[in-house]
């Protein structure tokens, strides 16, 4: 039996992947990026972590994004 899995932005809470455990745990440490809010996510223990990519662009878009809340 599949037990699967919901994965979602760390940042915007939108599911990225839905696999099953067994799928998820090949892809660790990988970065995935959200298409919803284009985030860097980092997975690591079946969860999306912020992502590594220190991109300046990502940082300026992060920034108007929460000065716009
Ligand atoms: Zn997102």
């Amino acid at each position: 039996m599949y037990n699967f899995k919901s994965l979602r932005c760390y940042n915007c809470k939108s599911v990225i992947l839905n696999l099953p455990e067994a799928e998820i745990s090949k892809l660790n440490g990988l970065n995935f990026q959200c298409e919803c809010c284009g985030h860097q996510n980092l997975l690591t223990e079946f969860k999306f972590h912020e992502g590594t990519n220190n991109d300046p662009l990502l940082n300026i878009l992060n920034f108007e994004s929460l000065s716009s809340c």
